[in-house]
């Protein structure tokens, strides 16, 4: 993946109230062929993203599970037959190769190496590495700062694999298996910065109990074309792709944007096409 480089920065902290739960566990199982009548389709999302997949006692939100329900609803499939399951970081490919779930909406870059082991449908947004940093730090002004701290971000993720191969070589990458794990360690200074898609990081930002103790980079250091996966050879990938196009065409995409991300004042992309990368 080619990084772009750093043209702004800014520091927001929002204040609005996103409430984050990251526990429970789920339904079990009950199939996911088919669709229609009592039949149910397993989905892939996280569980403790705020604004993009988030398990609450209330239920599922975000705008990854708004973009799943779009999907399954044109798949053949109501709200109250998808089976929810948390897929993080480091488990979509299996979980897709596997046939835990049918399809993953999970903040899923589409990149070279993952397409060697599943199929993406979209993309749908696009978002860029960020970090997140205490409010109070002022040490770190561009991604070259980074070398030398302790910078946190998920097993399996894109963000972890650019800071260790471009972004900052030499920084102490520390490894968590959820963001919500690293997000206690930038509070607690057991590590400097997380970083992950600005995206996420803006819904951590404007969650109250964070309220004026983060802020972003604002770095936009690499472009991340979220996709659907699924598994490879899947002919899902077509529908689900027709199903994205609706979902912009018909107002929907829009609509959920602005739902998810306006709470934490997130500055998302246009909608992209379909098979419109960003390198
Ligand atoms: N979008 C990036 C990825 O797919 C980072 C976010 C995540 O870990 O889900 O790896």
């Amino acid at each position: 993946m080619k990084l772009r480089k750093v043209t702004a920065a800014s520091a927001v902290v929002l204040a609005l109230a996103v409430s984050a739960t990251a526990c429970g566990s789920d339904k079990k199982d009950s199939g996911s062929s088919g669709g229609g009548g009592s039949k149910k389709i397993a989905v892939g999302i996280k569980f403790d993203q705020p604004g993009l997949g988030q398990k609450t006692p209330q239920g599922y939100s975000g705008f990854d599970v708004d973009v799943a329900k779009y999907i399954a609803k044109k798949l053949g499939y109501n709200e109250d037959q998808i089976e929810w399951k948390e897929s993080k970081s480091a488990d979509r490919e299996t979980m897709l190769q596997r046939g835990d779930v049918e399809f993953i909406a999970a903040t899923y870059s589409i990149t070279p190496e993952r397409e060697k082991k599943v199929d993406f449908a979209g993309p749908y947004l696009l978002a860029h590495q960020d970090v997140l940093l205490r409010a109070d730090d002022s040490s770190i002004k561009s991604p070259a700062d980074l070398n030398n701290k302790r910078l946190c971000s998920v097993t399996g993720s894109t963000s972890a694999q650019n800071v260790k191969e471009k972004l900052a070589p030499k920084a102490n990458l520390q490894q968590y298996p959820t963001y919500s794990a690293c997000l206690t360690g930038l509070q607690n200074k057991a590590i400097d910065a997380l970083t992950t898609d600005d995206s996420i990081l803006a819904g951590y930002a404007s969650q109250a109990q964070f309220k004026g103790k983060f802020k972003l980079g604002g770095f936009k250091m690499t472009n991340e074309n979220y996709g659907i996966g699924v598994k490879k050879g899947s002919d899902l990938k077509a529908k689900i792709n027709k199903a994205l196009e609706d979902m912009v065409a018909d107002g929907s995409w829009e609509k959920a944007v602005k739902a998810n991300f306006g709470p934490a004042n997130y500055q998302y992309e246009q909608a992209p096409k379909i098979g419109d990368i960003k390198s």
